[in-house]
């Protein structure tokens, strides 16, 4: 096959089903991210480009095959399809994109295709400086008496004179891997965390912390973890790699350094922000916000009755930190999420009798193998990079058909601790048939990867109350209904306010009205709200997510801030 048509985007001569694609955007027409199961340009035989026509208008269509990215025929959501990876330019831009193609109907002269994926690697005049296009260093290696390397570096992250013209807000993954993107773009970036040291995010949690996630997936961007990095990461040894990737990517960072709110100077298009650094105010006026700051740290606390009359200690799990001191005692834990389980686990590893009482019907995952069905694109033997297009490259019907394949699997796979968590009147949340990953993407939560503690539920080492059986809190522990369960301690594990919450506080009311739900899929664009993608309010972005998603996505939020700075948002 030596040229595939396809539709819009690569010549608008394809033979694709009119109007039945699912597509998925990066940047393509609108300057954004969006999705479509019906793309209105599709529609007819006199269907416009995908291009805006003008611009945005592709050059040249290239089926793209490289020593690995030949077509193939894979299996992708029940479907078996020919996929097909191209390269094409536009007057701005050098862009690819993934088409699918239906196998039946590649005999005769009109291959059908199922879905269409576009994405704007590069904007002409503005690539990445990586590979030939690395920073020559003359600067500092010609002139032997001028400032050396690491002068220059400490100057230009101390701002005394300019300000950054993004400001990150946060210094997690989500935080690191659009720096380090933006960097590469030459967009000069400040992170600030409020943290004391690059890392903490993940050093300060609990002891025995290690990723849920197989190390494949978890990648930052630009630099891999080295191959003999354990299969499911320590949290110590991943915050120290988090040091070395500030250190290795040049990541302009302050630590102990907490952003206080931010308000429009529109007449200069800026923010004057106000943050604290080491215990002293003072302000930057970067152009552009993106706020990193992971799960609202705003806690969600239950109103149970008689809290206030509780002899022992009543936490939030965010203020949860050592089992020791409760060696030996009783220990309460509500909520049956993630932080739930981990903390009994640890209260209960530790010697201390705990109890964990649910709230609502969970579903539960083990970390191995089910947990990681959504990640065995990363072992097909292509480039993470390869992977990565794929992976973004799946309109939202066939992501959730995937998802309701995989969930499917998973509860197949766990069959057994399913059962035997039943028979201890663990509430298992069935009703959700897409699985993990789609509520996270609209919820944030609700799941557990098992690591451990669900099999201690089901030994009843860890016994299990139900919410709606509590009376109330008394002096000695929680009064239930047949009778009184002693505690010293009582985690509330009950979550976050959401991230609407901390836009509310930290940048008022109207703003918030503007940027409206952050996270939660949008039926109309098919996207996040708000993460990833422009915002309601100029200026302000959002990144969050898994490693994974925080890789790939901060491609395109560090192109569309690229493109706002180089004037070039509006003719995409
Ligand atoms: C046990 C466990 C295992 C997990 N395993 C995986 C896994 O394998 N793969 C995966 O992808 N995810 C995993 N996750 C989930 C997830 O990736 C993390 O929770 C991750 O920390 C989110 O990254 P983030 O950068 O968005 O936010 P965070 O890591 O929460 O970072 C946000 C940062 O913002 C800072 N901040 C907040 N507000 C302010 C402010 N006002 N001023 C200054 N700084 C501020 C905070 O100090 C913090 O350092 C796991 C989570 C847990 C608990």
């Amino acid at each position: 096959m030596a040229r595939i048509l396809c539709g819009g985007a690569c010549g608008g001569k394809s033979s694709c089903a009119d109007g039945a694609v699912s597509c998925r955007f990066a940047l393509a027409r609108h300057g954004d991210l969006h999705r479509s199961d019906r793309h209105p340009e599709w529609r007819g035989r006199d269907r416009q480009r995908v291009g805006n026509g003008k611009s945005g208008e592709p050059d040249s269509c290239l089926c793209h095959r490289s020593a690995t990215l030949g077509p193939a025929q894979v299996l992708r959501a029940g479907y078996t399809v020919l996929e097909v990876f191209f390269k094409f330019e536009t007057a701005t831009s050098r862009a690819r994109g993934i088409v699918r193609l239906d196998p039946a109907t590649l005999e005769g002269d009109a291959p059908k295709a199922w879905t269409l994926f576009t994405e704007v690697d590069e904007f002409k005049g503005y690539e990445e400086t990586v590979g030939r296009r690395r920073p020559k260093g003359e600067v500092y290696s010609r002139d032997f008496s001028g400032p050396n390397w690491l002068d220059r570096r400490v100057l230009s992250s101390r701002y005394e004179d300019r300000d950054p013209t993004v400001l990150v807000v946060g210094g997690g993954q989500a935080g690191l891997s659009i720096a380090a993107r933006l960097r590469q773009l030459e967009v000069d970036a400040l992170v600030i965390d409020r943290l004391g040291r690059i890392g903490d995010n993940w050093r300060l949690r609990y002891h025995a912390l290690t990723l849920h996630n197989q190390v494949y997936a978890n990648h930052l961007p630009y630099m891999p973890f080295p191959p003999n990095f354990p299969t499911y990461l320590p949290k110590d040894k991943l915050a120290s790699w988090f040091e070395a990737y500030v250190d290795s990517m040049e990541i302009n960072y302050w630590t102990r350094t907490e952003f206080l709110g931010a308000e429009r100077d529109e007449a200069n298009d800026c923010w004057v922000a106000r943050i604290r650094r080491d215990g002293v105010e003072r302000t930057l006026r970067p152009r552009h916000l993106i706020m990193a700051t992971g799960a609202s740290d705003t806690p969600q606390l239950p109103d149970i009755k008689g809290l206030s009359d509780f002899r022992g200690l009543a936490v939030h799990s965010s203020r949860y930190e050592d089992p020791t001191p409760w060696k030996g005692r009783h220990a309460v834990v509500i909520g049956t999420g993630t932080s739930a389980h981990d903390i009994a686990q640890d209260l209960y590893s530790n010697g201390v009798s705990v109890t964990m009482v649910q709230r609502s019907p969970t579903l539960i995952v083990s970390v191995e193998p089910a947990g990681q069905l959504p990640y065995t694109l990363y072992h097909e033997g292509r480039s993470l990079d390869e992977c990565d297009q794929v992976a973004a490259s799946m309109p939202l019907a066939w992501f959730e058909k995937l998802h309701r394949m995989l969930a499917v699997q998973a509860r197949e796979l766990d069959r057994d601790l399913i059962d035997a968590l039943k028979r201890v009147g663990f509430q298992i949340n069935e009703e959700d048939e897409t699985g993990w990953q789609f509520m996270y993407l609209n919820r944030g939560g609700g799941y557990y990867f098992n690591v451990g503690c669900s099999n201690l539920i089901a030994e009843g080492k860890i016994p299990l109350r139900q919410y709606a059986d509590i009376e109330r809190v008394v002096p000695e522990g929680i009064q239930f209904r047949d009778g009184l369960l002693p505690a010293d301690l009582i985690v509330c594990a009950t979550g976050y306010l959401g991230p609407e919450h901390v836009v509310g506080q930290l940048f008022g009311a109207d703003v918030a009205a503007r940027v409206g739900r952050v996270w939660g899929i949008n039926p109309q664009t098919q996207e996040l709200n708000s993460v990833f993608n422009r915002t309601g309010q100029r200026g302000l972005w959002f990144i969050a997510g898994s490693f994974a998603q925080c890789r790939i996505m901060s491609k395109y939020l560090a192109l569309q801030v690229k493109a706002t700075e180089a004037g070039i948002a509006a003719s995409l």
